[in-house]
């Protein structure tokens, strides 16, 4: 089975370097950054383990940044930032063959849209993962978070191709389960990620900082809740019973941990507000919605991404 990863950073190096280790072909990696691609070829993909004491080099592995080198793929797997979806697929274009899945597991809002903008929606397969990754440097990661992948069909079908890539990304120690509710599921870590980044981001605090502060506490509540009205507007139905009571729990469990928009706003990088804070003012102001925490949230997170984080010191 040939795959191929559009975006070759922290996750698409970890989904590569794991799914290389069951596949015959070597797994392709797409990226446009020149030293990550060259360091994988010329030395495989180095991950660290929390949990084990050496580190493995993956060598099943080919990098390029020009898809034509690669041809159409029996799976594509998008791991570019949301923000760049519907570039990276139209730039990619030459990977998808008539019958090739494309798989996104990205956080945020967006992503569907984004690649169906080159591709029939009837190729788009989505889901949620709960794994996490570090980029270290080029070649080089760290598998920072164990947790589960989720896929579904946008129709809700259990089809022979998504149960090809659980059983495949089982088969890697990728733990994975089909859903038939894959709006759902996108929404319900859409929210968690809408009470913990932009706020984690705007305060310099670890993810468990916000439980801390009763103020905090209070607006992460305010802008899950905007959020889950969005939702209902639109119909979807949430596989969380208490999306608020969720994303606190989520908070306490992965208190340590810095969100990924807090290390983007660290490092100077843009961030994912567009689809995350910004795609539930943006659904909101469609349905009538009002949801100013969000707003609020959104043009805090644009300002420091102008800015950087020179304006205060890390957390
Ligand atoms: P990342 O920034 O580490 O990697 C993205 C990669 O995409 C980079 O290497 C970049 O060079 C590459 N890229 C940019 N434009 C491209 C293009 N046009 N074509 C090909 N490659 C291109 O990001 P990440 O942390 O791996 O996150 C990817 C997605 O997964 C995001 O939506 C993120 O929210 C989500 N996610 C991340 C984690 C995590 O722990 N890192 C966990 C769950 C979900």
């Amino acid at each position: 089975m040939k795959i191929v990863i559009i975006g070759a950073g922290a996750m698409g190096s970890l989904y590569g370097a794991k799914l290389s280790a069951v596949t015959d072909t070597p797994v392709c990696l797409l990226d446009v950054w020149q030293d990550q691609v060259k360091e994988i070829n010329a030395r495989g993909l180095t991950v660290e383990d929390v949990s084990s004491p050496e580190p493995r080099v993956y060598r099943n592995l080919r990098a390029f940044q020009d898809p034509a080198g690669i041809g159409p793929a029996d799976l594509v797997i998008i791991f570019v930032k949301s923000t760049l979806t519907a570039q990276a697929v139209r730039t990619g274009r030459a990977v998808f063959g008539e019958n090739t899945p494309a798989l996104t597991l990205q956080n945020g809002l967006g992503n569907i849209e984004g690649i169906a903008e080159t591709l029939p929606r009837t190729s788009i397969i989505a889901g949620t993962t709960a794994q996490g990754a570090t980029l270290l440097g080029p070649g080089r990661i760290r598998h920072a978070g164990k947790g589960k992948t989720v896929i579904g069909e946008l129709d809700g079908s259990i089809s022979p191709r998504l149960k090809a890539a659980a059983d495949l990304f089982n088969r890697a120690g990728l733990e994975t389960e089909i859903s038939a509710n894959v709006e759902g599921l996108i929404w319900d870590k859409l929210l968690v990620n809408v009470g913990i980044n932009a706020l984690t981001a705007v305060t310099r605090l670890r993810n468990g900082g916000l439980l801390a502060h009763e103020e905090l506490a209070e607006l992460l509540a305010a802008a899950v809740t905007e959020g889950v009205r969005v939702a209902g507007a639109k119909g979807i139905k949430l596989n969380v019973p208490d999306p608020v009571a969720h994303t606190r729990e989520v908070c306490a469990a992965t208190g340590e941990n810095q969100s990924s928009m807090l290390q983007d706003i660290l490092k100077g990088r843009p961030t994912e507000i567009d689809m995350i804070n910004g795609a539930i003012l943006r659904e909101g102001a469609a349905w009538g919605i009002a949801a100013p925490v969000n707003g609020v949230l959104t043009k805090l997170v644009k300002f420091f991404e102008k800015t950087g984080a020179g304006e205060r010191g890390p957390a």
